[in-house]
């Protein structure tokens, strides 16, 4: 029986089948035992008419070899092209994103020679549900949903990474002392994973100053992990402050299936000339090693990729006069690595990976402990733009709906309170938020809230929506209004 790791790969479009064929030699110089399921992505498949640009017969591949090496693609100008990168991501669970930002200083600059870090980006949640309405003629909403189990797999998964690779530090970055909520969830659980790794330090970060660091002293970081909008924007900071923006790889990783790519596009200005860097898809290529189980290929691989840099054989986008011993091609390139296999770099820190760790992160999630949950108002959102947006026009309108004891308690902007005794110098949109409660909070039940629908709805004011307001084991589980 063959030993050899099936994986699907994808040649893909523009500099894609170049940087494929000299990663792909220099792996299997490197001894990794791998075959290869050939797919066709990108261009040709769209302009087909299959929108995902990915034939059903390569999702079929995926599911069977679960390891995706996939060049770089070009997506057809024009609409009705839907990202190929996001349909897998989200058909296959692909829920962390990995990208590691290495300073390769001084071969290729940067400001931050010591740099070295990891960013595991949440990949499924956020505001990427991509959930949004229109709800007045000035107000438009983004929801952003974070779930517990959705911020324990990518907490996890940082732990266990920093585990796997010998990485030192993790730090999370949240918005928290905004939303305390849904940010507060994940710097909670961080915060409770943690405890089950005493080995590895942990450290906190508000997002923006966490993101200024990242610009101003990327060295101090190791691992960051975040939640799916930040993790996006300061994975791209970080790569552009480190120079690793053409070197860099990156990883999606689900808990069947994974896929290891480049950082950078398909390069169509350069692409059949052999001048393209083939490193982003071998850095690429060097984590989907370590996830398979093939740590001491990666070593290998990665080592003699940085002796190759070392001894300044370099492709024209990173040779510089003076530190550039040879300007090669892409394949000439692929070959340098190959002829150092075996070999380390001598001023940068060599690979060096777990060779006990043969299977990929597998994430357990803890038992879900249920609460007690209780209705104890509700917040209707109305559209309104009359009698000078006057707030106490419309709240003094709303005092009149009650049932039983459900009746208005305050009344909302874009989240200050304008009402009761709010002040005129507040600005207001068509959009407001009016909280019904009972005086003593207590609980309250459906047929009143509907009731309370009703007589909103007889007061002739356009509700746009309703939002529950709970306590769970009795703690309040909705935010208080700014002013309140
Ligand atoms: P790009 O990364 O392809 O190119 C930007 C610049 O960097 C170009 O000047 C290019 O020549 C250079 N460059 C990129 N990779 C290089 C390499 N390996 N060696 C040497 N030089 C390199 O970005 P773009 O031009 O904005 O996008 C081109 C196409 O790639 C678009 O169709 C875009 O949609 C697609 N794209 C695909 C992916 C992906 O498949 N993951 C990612 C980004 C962009």
């Amino acid at each position: 029986m063959s030993s050899k790791r099936k994986i699907t790969v994808a040649y893909g479009d523009g500099i894609g089948p170049e940087i494929m064929k000299a990663t792909l030699n220099i792996l299997e110089a490197a001894g990794a035992q791998l075959e290869y399921d050939v797919i066709e992505i990108g261009e040709q498949v769209y302009l087909k008419g299959i929108s995902s640009g990915m034939e059903p017969k390569a999702f079929d591949s995926l599911r069977e070899t679960k390891v995706f090496l996939k060049s770089p693609i070009t997506t057809p100008q024009g609409g009705g092209f839907k990202s190929l990168n996001v349909t897998t991501r989200k058909s296959f669970g692909l829920f962390a994103n990995v990208r590691p930002c290495k300073a390769y200083s001084p071969f290729v600059k940067t400001h931050f020679p010591k740099t070295d870090m990891v960013i595991i980006r949440e990949n499924e949640e956020d505001l990427y549900a991509g959930i949004e309405h229109r709800q007045t003629q000035e107000v438009y909403q983004c929801l952003k949903l974070i779930s517990q189990p959705g911020s324990e797999k990518i907490i996890r998964y940082a732990f266990e990474y920093a585990k796997k690779y010998g990485r030192k530090k993790v730090t999370c970055m949240t918005k928290d002392n905004i939303m305390k909520l849904a940010d507060g969830l994940f710097h909670k659980t961080f915060n409770e994973i943690a405890k089950e790794y005493p080995d590895i330090e942990t450290d906190h970060k508000i997002i923006d100053i966490g993101s200024a660091l990242i610009a101003e002293r990327p060295e101090i970081f190791d691992v960051i992990v975040t939640l799916n909008l930040y993790g996006d924007i300061i994975s791209d900071i970080a790569a552009q402050v480190t120079g690793s923006v053409g070197l860099g790889g990156s990883a999606n990783v689900g808990e069947e299936v994974a896929m290891f790519e480049a950082i950078h596009g398909s390069a169509p200005d350069i692409a059949g000339q052999d001048m393209a860097n083939p490193s982003g898809l071998l850095n690429g290529a060097v984590m989907m090693l370590v996830h398979i189980g093939q740590p001491e290929i990666a070593e290998k691989v990665g080592n003699a990729w940085m002796k190759t840099l070392e001894d300044g054989i370099h492709t024209g986008d990173i040779y510089q006069e003076g530190i550039s011993s040879k300007k090669v091609g892409t394949q000439e390139f692929a070959q340098a690595v190959i002829e150092r296999l075996g070999q380390k770099p001598v001023n940068m820190t060599p690979a060096i990976f777990d060779k006990s760790a043969k299977d990929p992160i597998s994430i357990k999630l803890s038992p879900v402990t249920k609460s007690e949950k209780k209705l104890i108002g509700v917040d209707v959102f109305i559209d309104w733009d009359k009698d000078g947006r006057d707030p106490n026009s419309i709240g003094d309108a709303l005092r009149k709906a009650d049932a039983d004891g459900l009746v208005l308690q305050l009344i909302t902007n874009r989240g200050i309170k304008v009402y009761p005794g709010g002040m005129k110098e507040t600005f207001c949109t068509d959009h407001w938020r009016c909280r019904f409660q009972k005086a003593d909070q207590s609980l309250v039940s459906h047929a009143q809230v509907l009731d309370l629908m009703d007589q909103i709805a007889k007061l002739s004011f356009d509700f746009i929506k309703t939002e529950n307001l709970y306590s769970f084991d009795g703690v309040r589980a909705y935010s208080l209004a700014q002013g309140e």
